[in-house]
């Protein structure tokens, strides 16, 4: 009889869709075979668990507990509840011979327990809802007994009327599912075939030869089965087998298939539902790598391994398993997939310090590749800093979220802003969560946009975040796609078999890109969550400080104890804060109640340790007898800087003990000895200039010979002067004018005044926490609305300050001082915001009569320019940017620039530089930044000021007024980390000064001085910070000698091939390097 396919396309297809469909004539169709037999457990009981937050409830526990019995159809909850099912099963002895699966639904997460032992995640997104009982029922063997512990979440928390939405706290989960059924494979098998068709037939392009062969095997196979007839089943196998058998050509793409579950540490959920979304998730790979010889697995994050290695030890063990076989491959090296963009240099650094630590000591090896799917923009110092850590290989994705601008290259030598190059991919099927399908592959292979230079990429495939990874569809869907006519090559393979190939065959070939990896979107996360990120910038300064000085302790003392217990505790809290949803502000309220508890305990143990540390060096250790009666006060200087500053010291209300209030009148002040103050500010402290050398401290004693700093009333506004500066201040505490002493240059616009407070809209499309779109720009509205006028505060010698409030809404104010030291290059800005506002932005702007091309941002290690136009559309979708310590306009001779103590939201357009102050998202945090908030920042014009250090004049330099020979980057390190003050009993025979470490420049920053944490010889950290080469030369006055001195990287391992470039030498108290223009460099010192 004649059959054949009629020559109608979409019928035909359509007609394969419905035969494999979950939702249509599943009646009669090939899916609705797949559980031929359904059967209830025999019983169920439940136990409510109580809400133990970060306790991690032992098996061992929960089966001592009274279960009692509950039916599907119930319900549990609230969200974020725990519940324990124990499920008891009799499979029917029908079945013997079956595969049988029990089935379960919670409408949420869940994991399946068998003998005590975690065995298997469920999540109902996905319907991941099967854990398999047997492959082949036994007749013996038909009871069975399991325990589920169901999470009352969803793989993407439990948002209230949408994903990004804050969680409903009172959301219930419906049981809809507990049941045995036999799984009949060969359906499923069948069903994985017709799908691959269709797929092929649907998805290559609508001319191609090899799809109509696709359409009209589906076709066939569906004509050849009879769906209640078993028997008919391996004559469709064998019509489609015809049909894969057929084989690629050489030249074929070669897809290098990786599983892969991307969990975020923290986001729609807290830390606490992510230690047992990693066991649920991790426990079905493990699973999926019994029955596939050949599936591999990339796992990130050591944090979130050595989660699971505390809490399910059992599962770690069979993990390790696997990762001796190379199946279940550590990826990324660092401690949690940080943010790229805010953390700073040093922290960068020790999430590859910390996180390879762990990876090679239990994994045996260090990651290869940096893995960092999904962040929010990359820094153009991260090439370098991979470098710095043994890494030259970086995976990514995010790109490809880009708004305006599609990233030229997938495959490329990415090369920062010193010139160090890794090799860089992004998986061009723009997805780290591929599900193994058909279009999938083709879109990898055709998007990929370095054809002909590579035919190679890499596909991450498996759901992520509590999704459970990788499937068992995904793996036998790949593994029938290896090599078929007509589709890319898919090879399951790993990360280092693909960076492999591609460095040997391809990567002469590859193109460059050069600088930041800019993503055009999600760039309100510089500033949502203000407080985390000034907590992130005072925690990180606070570790670099006890650092310092316990080096210096240990150095100085002989039997001096280094925190080598604390540290690397206090600094694994703050890396996970910087995890790519918490530092960004992205994350729901619960998270940052934790992050904030862990900022409270590095802020609380990092202050004592450093107390204790300093006491100690300067008791020289004898701490035990100090000498009595002698109190001194002592000033610290934490950084690579000399400095002369005006510092406050507390005035106490009576005796000895530091102050617990601020006196309010001078004539409460301190009956100590102490230097007579110079002045005393409107609070009642003492104030003095003093001057400290670098990394060093000094008894008190004031700098008298310094010139004052004045305020006077002129034309309705104030006049602020010191020797360097002059600044003219109206009502609304705007500075009109901004003059250079000895110069008549105005550095703020002739038009608008500076500092003055703009409110915008903020309104994204979707991405609330995240998103500041362009728009935003045309909402500008000035806040001019005076509570109170400017007044003056300080008058001065020391110090002049003035005071004004202004009113953002009826709900919002911004109260601030401006601020004048003797001797200060930067006019500052303290500023106290109430913030209650909804959707709408505060920044501060700065017109300045400055005319340049560029600006300039202080990032990680080095700056960075980005343009002060909007010529393309690549310069205009980067309408805000991230910026650390720093930003600045230039001119040749002349700039201004802008320091702050905790803001990362910079803009410039048009000599106007911009700072993002606070935003009102509402999801996922209704409640982000609704509270009061404090920081500084300062305006600093510049024209190439010098000091001399030794008559504290000061000299305009006007042809070198470079942002460089200004050093705008140690002022904004001084605005950052404020001289310290301490009284403390200690030895006269003590130095009154002491400077322990000094550079020959300010070009170089001595970032870093810590115990190596292998053999206690001292490493030191520097970055070249003006972007040219030179020689430094560090010195110490330290009481040890160096006998070697040897070039480590970021790992504190010796470096070798790059010492002839930075030709290090040494003497018994110094050693001289050459450092290239944003280079890292670190040294051991070896004697110490
Ligand atoms: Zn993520």
């Amino acid at each position: 009889m004649e059959q054949g396919v009629l020559k109608h396309r979409r019928t035909t297809l359509e007609r394969a869709e419905k035969f494999i469909s979950t939702i249509y004539f599943t009646d009669v169709n090939l899916q609705g075979k797949l559980y031929p037999k359904k059967a209830d457990v025999k019983s169920l009981t439940h136990w409510a668990a109580p809400n133990l937050k970060d306790e991690h409830l032992r098996f061992e526990k929960v089966v001592k507990q009274k279960f009692t019995p509950v039916k599907v159809g119930q319900q549990f909850g609230p969200t974020w509840a725990t519940h324990w099912f124990r499920v008891d099963v009799e499979v029917p002895v029908e079945w013997v011979g079956s595969e049988v699966h029990l089935r379960w639904n919670s409408g949420s997460e869940a994991l399946v327990y068998v003998e005590g032992k975690p065995r298997q995640g469920l999540c109902s997104e996905y319907d991941r809802l099967d854990y398999p009982l047997s492959e082949s029922l036994q007749a013996d063997n038909r009871s069975f007994t399991v325990y589920i512990e169901m999470a009352c979440n969803g793989m993407f928390g439990a948002g209230d009327n949408g994903m990004i939405a804050p969680p409903d706290l009172n959301r219930q989960f419906t049981l809809s599912c507990c049941e045995v059924a036999v799984f009949d494979r060969r359906v499923y098998n069948l069903i994985r075939e017709v799908e691959l068709l269709h797929d092929m037939a649907k998805h290559l392009p609508e001319g191609s030869e090899r799809g109509y062969q696709a359409l009209y095997t589906v076709n066939a196979m569906i004509n050849a089965c009879d769906v209640n007839d078993p028997t008919t089943f391996q004559k469709c196998h064998e019509i489609s087998s015809k049909f894969l058998q057929q084989k690629n050509g050489d030249s074929q793409h070669t897809t290098y298939a990786m599983g892969h579950a991307h969990i975020d540490t923290a986001w729609l959920w807290p830390y606490s539902e992510t230690r047992r979304k990693c066991a649920r998730s991790w426990s079905c790979t493990i699973r999926l790598m019994e029955k596939y010889p050949e599936f591999t697995f990339t796992c990130s994050q050591a944090q979130q391994l050595d989660w699971l290695r505390r809490d399910y030890y059992d599962l770690w063990c069979e993990i390790k398993k696997y990762a001796k076989e190379g199946r279940f491959i550590p990826v990324g090296g660092t401690w949690v997939e940080m943010d790229g963009l805010i953390p700073g240099g040093e922290a960068c650094i020790r999430q590859f310090l910390l996180g390879q630590n762990f990876f090679a000591q239990e994994f045996g090896a260090p990651c290869k590749e940096f893995w960092l799917p999904d962040t929010f923009g990359y820094s153009g110092q991260l090439p370098q800093i991979m470098r710095h850590c043994g890494i030259s290989r970086f995976l990514t994705q995010k790109l490809s979220w880009n708004l305006v601008n599609k990233f030229p290259h997938h495959t490329f030598w990415w090369e920062g802003i010193s010139g160090h190059r890794v090799l860089a991919h992004f998986p061009p099927g723009n997805d780290y969560g591929m599900k193994g399908k058909v279009e999938e592959l083709l879109r990898s292979s055709q998007n990929f946009k370095d054809k002909g230079r590579s035919d190679k990429s890499a596909f991450l495939f498996g759901f992520g975040d509590g999704g459970n990874g990788p499937s068992e569809d995904m793996v036998e869907r790949l593994n029938k796609m290896k090599d078929i006519d007509g589709l890319p090559r898919v090879k399951m393979s790993t990360p280092d078999e693909f960076f492999s190939a591609v460095e040997e065959e391809d990567g002469g070939n590859l193109c460059r890109w050069t600088g930041e990896l800019y993503l055009e979107m999600h760039n309100g996360t510089y500033t949502t969550h203000a407080r985390v990120k000034k907590m992130n910038r005072l925690c990180e300064m606070l570790l670099h400080d006890v650092e310092f000085v316990h080096t210096v302790a240990f150095i100085e003392l002989i039997a001096h104890v280094y925190p080598y217990g604390q540290l690397p505790k206090l600094w694994k809290l703050l890396l996970l804060n910087q995890f790519h949803d918490v530092l960004p502000g992205s994350s729901i309220g619960m998270v940052y109640k934790d992050a904030h508890e862990h900022y409270e305990e590095i802020m609380t143990q990092g202050n004592e340790i450093l107390a204790k540390g300093f006491r100690d060096v300067v008791r020289k250790g004898n701490f035990l007898f100090p000498k009595p009666g002698q109190t001194k006060c002592i000033i610290r200087n934490n950084l690579s800087f000399d400095r002369t500053e005006v510092i406050v010291i507390e005035t106490e209300p009576s005796g000895s003990g530091p102050a617990k209030k601020p006196a309010k009148k001078r004539q409460k002040r301190s009956p100590q000895k102490q230097a007579k103050a110079q002045q005393y500010n409107s609070e009642g402290h003492a104030l003095y200039c003093v001057n400290i050398g670098s990394y060093g401290y000094s008894f008190l004693d004031p700098v008298t010979s310094i010139q004052p700093a004045e305020v006077q009333e002129q034309d309705g506004m104030y006049v602020m002067k010191n020797s360097l500066l002059e600044a003219h201040i109206d009502q609304q505490g705007r500075v009109v004018h901004m003059y250079l002493a000895g110069s008549d240059r105005d550095a703020v616009d002739k038009e608008y005044p500076a500092n003055q407070f703009v409110m915008y809209d903020d309104i994204p499309l979707y991405w609330d926490a995240w998103d500041v779109m362009d728009y935003h720009m045309e909402t500008r509205k000035a806040v001019t609305d005076v509570i109170s006028e400017t007044e003056v505060l300080d008058q001065g010698p020391l110090r002049v300050s003035l005071k004004f409030s202004l009113r953002i809404s009826d709900k919002s104010r911004i109260n601030q001082q401006i601020i004048l030291d003797a001797g200060s290059p930067f006019l500052r800005f303290n500023t106290e915001v109430e913030w209650y506002e909804n959707r709408r932005m505060l920044k501060v702007e700065f017109p300045t009569s400055v005319h340049a091309r560029e600006a300039t941002y202080d990032i990680q290690f080095g700056h960075i320019r980005r343009p002060n136009h909007r010529n393309t559309s690549w310069d205009t979708a980067r309408f805000e940017v991230c910026g650390h310590k720093w930003s600045d306009l230039s001119e040749h001779g002349f700039g201004v620039a802008v320091l702050n103590d905790c803001k990362y939201g910079h803009s410039a357009l048009d000599n106007v530089l911009r700072m993002s102050l606070l935003r009102s998202p509402k999801a996922p945090d209704r409640m982000a930044d609704m509270e009061t908030h404090t920081f500084s920042y300062a305006l600093m014009p510049h024209a190439g000021i010098r000091m001399d250090p030794h008559t504290l004049t000061y000299a305009l330099m006007h042809h070198f007024g470079t942002l460089q020979e200004a050093d705008v980057n140690k002022h904004a390190y001084c605005l950052n980390s404020p001289l310290y003050t301490v009284k403390i009993e200690c030895d006269l025979d003590l130095p009154p000064s002491t400077s322990f470490f000094s550079m020959s420049t300010t070009q170089v920053v001595l970032e870093t001085i810590k115990l190596s944490q292998a053999d206690r010889g001292v490493i030191v950290r520097f970055y070249e910070a003006h972007g040219g080469t030179c020689r430094a030369t560090m010195t110490t006055s330290l009481r040890r000698q160096i006998t070697n001195a040897v070039l480590v990287d970021g790992l504190e391992l010796k470096l070798k091939g790059e010492e002839d470039q930075v030709d290090l030498t040494h003497t018994e108290n110094s050693i001289t390097f050459t450092i290239k223009p944003f280079q890292i460099i670190a040294v051991k010192l070896i004697g110490f």
